[in-house]
């Protein structure tokens, strides 16, 4: 793909983001998601301002570390399996994707044991659908008290994947009831959880997210294309 091509769309997006950001919230960060692209399509990233882009796969994420590491902050936003945590622990700046107390319990372990402490986000189903990952809103604040007792973790707060729709109006209502989950958690205060990120909208829904507080989106068919 040409540079010249990306940095047109990465700008647009940046773009997009202001003028959805025009009313209360702050504009998100964007997080460049470079998933299934290779490292010489992510790199002229770089040279466009683009500081964090966004992996699913751990393996993905392992191959392309040597080309990657040195010029961006790379968060984990898929689905991890427990017994991968030990490969991306050093490599990720922020796990997007933690939605189970066994996998809490790992990434605790392998964070003390390499001498970190692990940034996480608690990955939140707004629509209910298990499938994608994600706990039911309801369960998210006991969830975040036991995750706040390991101190390998460092709980900055949620992420969503909103189910696929183009139903505006029935999305913007789950983006709202998301910043309106992360506002009463932030007002708990919960001792030892950060309530600071709210990562939630992709290509297709990242204005919405942007209009109903997101702090974070998570952009990749929009600049890349869709993915083949
Ligand atoms: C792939 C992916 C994205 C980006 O999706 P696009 O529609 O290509 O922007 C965002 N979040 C998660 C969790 C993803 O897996």
């Amino acid at each position: 793909m040409d540079a010249e091509l990306l940095r047109a769309r990465v700008e647009a997006v940046r773009a997009n983001l202001a003028a959805a950001s025009q009313g209360r919230y702050p504009a998100p960060k964007m997080i460049a998601v470079t998933k299934t692209h290779p490292a010489e399509m992510i790199l002229p990233l770089r040279g466009m301002g683009v500081e964090d882009i966004g992996e699913n796969r751990v393996q993905e994420i392992e191959e392309k570390l040597p080309a990657l590491k040195e010029n961006f902050r790379i968060h984990l936003i898929g689905r991890l399996q427990s017994n991968k945590v030990k490969y991306i622990i050093e490599n990720v700046c922020l796990i997007q994707s933690l939605d189970r107390l066994s996998l809490a319990a790992e990434i605790d372990r392998q964070a003390q044991k390499h001498l970190c402490v692990m940034p996480v986000l608690v990955q939140v189903s707004p629509a209910g659908e298990p499938q994608k990952g994600g706990l039911p809103p309801e369960d998210v604040r006991a969830f975040l008290r036991e995750a706040a007792r390991m101190p390998g973790l460092r709980v900055r707060g949620l992420m969503a994947v909103m189910p696929l729709s183009q139903d505006e109006a029935y999305l913007s209502g789950l983006f709202a009831d998301m910043r309106t989950l992360f506002e009463r958690l932030r007002e708990e205060a919960i001792d030892g959880v950060e309530m600071e990120e709210l990562s939630m909208g992709m290509s297709g829904d990242y204005m919405l997210a942007a209009r109903h507080g997101a702090t974070m989106v998570r952009v990749g068919s929009a600049l890349f294309g869709p993915r083949g």
